[in-house]
C-alpha cells in the first residue's frame, strides 16, 4: 500500500507537522514525500532525513491548491494514499483533489485504526467518529498534534520530477506575524490566557512564562474578541487544536468551545480563582488563587532555576 504525503513548508524550512504526518502514514505503507517548492533543494535535505520516508519527491511550484491539486491528482494515480496535514494547506487542497478525483476524503483524523479505518472529532470535538474508508484510493487529512513525530537520522533519496502546471492563481506576496514563541499546532507546552489577564499589558504575563518554558502561547476567543492576543493564537473549536504535553491555562473558565481544542493535552494545569470553574474540574492540578499573583511568583521561581 503505497502512500504519498504531501510536505508543508514555510519560509524553505520543513513545518514540524510534516514529522508527525509521516510518522502516522508510515504505518500505512512505504511513504513517498512529495516537497512543492520554487527552491526545494533544501527542504529536501530535512525531508529525507525523517524515518519512515522512502522517498522524497520534488515539484517546482507553490503550495497553492489550483496548481497543487492538479499535480497531486496526476500523481495520485500511483499511490494508495494521498495525506496531507489537516493545517491550511491541505485544508485546501485535500477537497479540490478529492473533487478533482472524485472521491470522498477523510478528514481531520486523529487515529488510524487500520488501512481503511480512521477516527475523526466530530460536534466540536464532543464525540468521536470511526470511519471506514471502501473507496480504492484514499485522501486523508492528519491533525499532525494528534501523532508523535518521526525520528530524524534517514536517508532517503530525493528525485526531481517534471510537473510544473500553469496556475490560475499565483502566490504573489505574504503577510506573515513575526513570532519568537514555539508553533501552537505541534508544541509540546502552550500557556494559553483567558480574558481575565484584562490587557494586552497584562497578557505579556502569560507570553513571558511560555518563553521561560519554552512554550507556545495560546488564547481564548474572549481573549482575542478584545485585543490581548493575536487571532492566531485562539485555541478551540473556531481556533487552533492543540495537542501539547503539558496545557497551562491561565484565567480561562474551560467553556465548551474552547475544550474543543484543548482534548488532546496529556496534563492540564488551571490557573483560576473559581474552584467551580469546568476547565479547574477537568484539570490534572489546579492552583486556586489569582493570576496577578501566582503567575509572577511562578516566572521568579522559573527564573531561580
Ligand atoms: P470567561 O469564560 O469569562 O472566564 C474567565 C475565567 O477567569 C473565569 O473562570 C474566572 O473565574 C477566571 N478569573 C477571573 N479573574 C481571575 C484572576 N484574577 N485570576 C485567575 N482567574 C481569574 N472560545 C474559545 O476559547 N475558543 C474558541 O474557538 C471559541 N469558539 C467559539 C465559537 C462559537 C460559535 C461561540 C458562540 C463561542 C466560542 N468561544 C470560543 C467563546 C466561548 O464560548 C467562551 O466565551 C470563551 O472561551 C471564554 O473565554 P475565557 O475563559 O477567557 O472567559
Amino acid at each position: 500500500m503505497s502512500v504519498l504525503v504531501l510536505a508543508d513548508h514555510d519560509l524553505g524550512v520543513l513545518s514540524p507537522a510534516t514529522a508527525r504526518i509521516v510518522s502516522a502514514a508510515s504505518t500505512l505503507g512505504p511513504v513517498d514525500l512529495l516537497v512543492v517548492a520554487d527552491d526545494a533543494a533544501a527542504i529536501a535535505q530535512s525531508a529525507a532525513s525523517l524515518s519512515g520516508v522512502d522517498k522524497v519527491l520534488t515539484l517546482k511550484g507553490y503550495l497553492v491548491a489550483d496548481s497543487l491539486a492538479t499535480q497531486l491528482s496526476t500523481l495520485a494515480v500511483r499511490y494508495h494514499y494521498v495525506v496531507a496535514s489537516a493545517g491550511s494547506v491541505g485544508k485546501d487542497v485535500v477537497p479540490r483533489l478529492a473533487a478533482t478525483l472524485d472521491l470522498m476524503p477523510v478528514t481531520d483524523v486523529v487515529k488510524i485504526l487500520g488501512p481503511t479505518s480512521f477516527e475523526r472529532p466530530i460536534y466540536a470535538g464532543n464525540a468521536v467518529q470511526t470511519v471506514t474508508d471502501t473507496q480504492d484510493k484514499h485522501l486523508l487529512t492528519l491533525r499532525a498534534s494528534a501523532f508523535r513525530p518521526a525520528a530524524g537520522g534517514n536517508a532517503a533519496p530525493i528525485e526531481a520530477l517534471d510537473g510544473s502546471v500553469q496556475a490560475v492563481a499565483r502566490l504573489l506576496s505574504s503577510d506573515r506575524t513575526e513570532s519568537d514563541t514555539a508553533d501552537l499546532a505541534t508544541a509540546q507546552i502552550v500557556v494559553g490566557g483567558g480574558i481575565a489577564l484584562g490587557s494586552a499589558e497584562n497578557f505579556q504575563l502569560v507570553e513571558n512564562l511560555a518563553k521561560k518554558l519554552g512554550a507556545a502561547v495560546g488564547a481564548t476567543r474572549a481573549a482575542v474578541d478584545a485585543g490581548y492576543a493575536p487571532n492566531d493564537w485562539q485555541v478551540g473549536q473556531t481556533g487552533k487544536i492543540i495537542a501539547p504535553d503539558l496545557y497551562i491555562a491561565i484565567g480561562i473558565s474551560g467553556a465548551l468551545q474552547h475544550l474543543a481544542g484543548i482534548q488532546g493535552a496529556k496534563k492540564i494545569v488551571a490557573i483560576n480563582t473559581d474552584p467551580e470553574a469546568p476547565l479547574v474540574k477537568l484539570a490534572d492540578i489546579a492552583l486556586i488563587g489569582d493570576l496577578f499573583e501566582i503567575i509572577p511568583q511562578l516566572t521568579a521561581e522559573l527564573d531561580r532555576l
